[in-house]
């Protein structure tokens, strides 16, 4: 196989984190690269998402899944470093740990089995009684009865992560341009190129990245299209003072992310009503009740934000990755509400397959839908 320098242009479609952060992988890695969005870059789910790394605190079950977001959390330093000096932009990655908070006698209890686990599984963890668990985080509402501390977990803040993946992009040359029209093209047997509204580009590998739309995007043969719908989650943020809440902390129902810029943000709602992303009054009231039932002390804070966005869910809440049934066309898309965690390693993996020709796990690929007989197109 040549080189990527040797080889043909890469198309990109979609520019959230999935999109921007593969083109620059494989810029990295040396190949020619553009990116097409429909709209503005960075502004969908990956603008809207609350920017944590929880690979260990959302207790994944599904065994390649663990195994992914577990791979993505400890590359995800080194990667917000390269990004880092490539953009002179910080996206100011927090590893001080997520916080679980228990409430009642069977939250208790769990966490104390979650401890157990960690502990089995080699994972640092603090588990602390109530005393402890208000010393760590005073904003905690007082009849929290314990909490469960679990390390080198955290956040990043997905919008400066964004915005700091487009200048590196710039100053690595790669285009990233908006055409409210884009069509993949095909002949019989693989991919040609895309159609934009400045007409064909020829490419070697076109990559659809356009997350919850991506069953969507122009041209398409049917048996490419990836069983992706929209699931709506909304948020709010607070405006605080100064280290009030330290720690990404979830609170029963909600949780909040504590932004270096002083705000606050809490989420979020979680609803399959296609592509309707208002902010309704239902699902802000579900937010403030929950969180303000967990940290009641936040109530005199300013509502300082409101916000939606669309996360792309599959049917097995696991992303849909690589190669299709065309040659040259894949896919990088479904990472559903984990897409910030695992938007590194999902670069890592299609430039594997795309450099080296490095399959990815069957678990991940689109071809598992037809294998289980289920129906493939959204
Ligand atoms: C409220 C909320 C909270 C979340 N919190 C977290 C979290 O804490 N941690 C975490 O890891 N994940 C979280 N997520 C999930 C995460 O945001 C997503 O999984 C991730 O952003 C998906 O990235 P993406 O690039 O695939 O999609 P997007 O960011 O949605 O980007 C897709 C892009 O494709 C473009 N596009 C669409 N159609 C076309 C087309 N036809 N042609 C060209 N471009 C097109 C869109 O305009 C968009 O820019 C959250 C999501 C939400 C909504």
């Amino acid at each position: 196989m040549n080189s990527l320098e040797e080889r043909g242009e890469i198309v990109v479609i979609g520019a959230g984190l999935i999109g921007l952060s593969l083109a620059f992988e494989l810029r990295r890695r040396g190949a020619r690269v553009a990116v097409f969005d429909r709209f503005e870059p960075a502004k969908a789910a990956s603008w809207a998402a609350a920017g944590m790394l929880a690979a260990r605190t959302e207790e994944i079950a599904d065994e390649p899944m663990h195994v992914l977001c577990n791979d993505a959390l400890e590359g995800f330093p080194a990667f917000v470093e390269r990004v880092r000096e490539a953009s002179a932009i910080d996206p100011q990655l927090r590893r001080d740990g997520i916080v679980q908070a228990a409430f009642d006698e069977a939250g208790l209890t769990r966490l104390q089995a979650r401890a157990s686990a960690l502990a089995a599984a080699g994972v640092g963890h603090t588990l602390l009684d109530a005393r402890g668990a208000l010393t760590l985080e005073p904003a905690l509402a007082s009849n929290v009865l314990g909490a469960l501390l679990t390390h080198d977990e955290g956040s990043v803040d997905n919008r400066l992560l964004g915005r700091a993946l487009l200048a590196a992009l710039a100053r690595m040359h790669v285009q990233v341009a908006t055409s409210e029209e884009i069509e993949v093209e095909f002949d019989a047997r693989r991919v040609c190129g895309v159609r934009t509204r400045w007409g064909f580009r020829p490419a070697e590998i076109v990559v659809n990245a356009a997350g919850a739309w991506a069953p969507h995007v122009a041209g398409v043969p049917e048996e490419c299209r990836p069983p992706v719908e929209p699931v709506k989650g909304e948020m709010l943020a607070l405006a605080m003072p100064h280290d009030f809440v330290r720690h990404t902390m979830w609170l029963g129902g909600c949780y909040v992310v504590p932004r270096t810029d002083g705000r606050l943000l809490v989420g979020a709602t979680g609803e399959r009503v296609g592509f309707d992303h208002r902010v309704t009054a239902g699902g802000q009231r579900q937010l403030l009740d929950r969180v303000l039932t967990g940290a009641p002390s936040l109530a005199g804070f300013a509502l300082v934000e409101q916000w939606s966005g669309l996360r792309p869910g599959t049917p097995d809440e696991r992303p849909i990755l690589g190669a299709t049934s065309r040659d040259g066309y894949l896919l990088a898309t479904g990472h559903y509400r984990n897409g910030v965690l695992l938007c590194a390693r999902t670069a890592e993996l299609l430039a594997d397959e795309i450099e080296r020709g490095t399959p990815i796990d069957a678990a991940f690929t689109l071809a598992r839908f037809a294998e289980n007989g289920a129906a493939v197109g959204a």
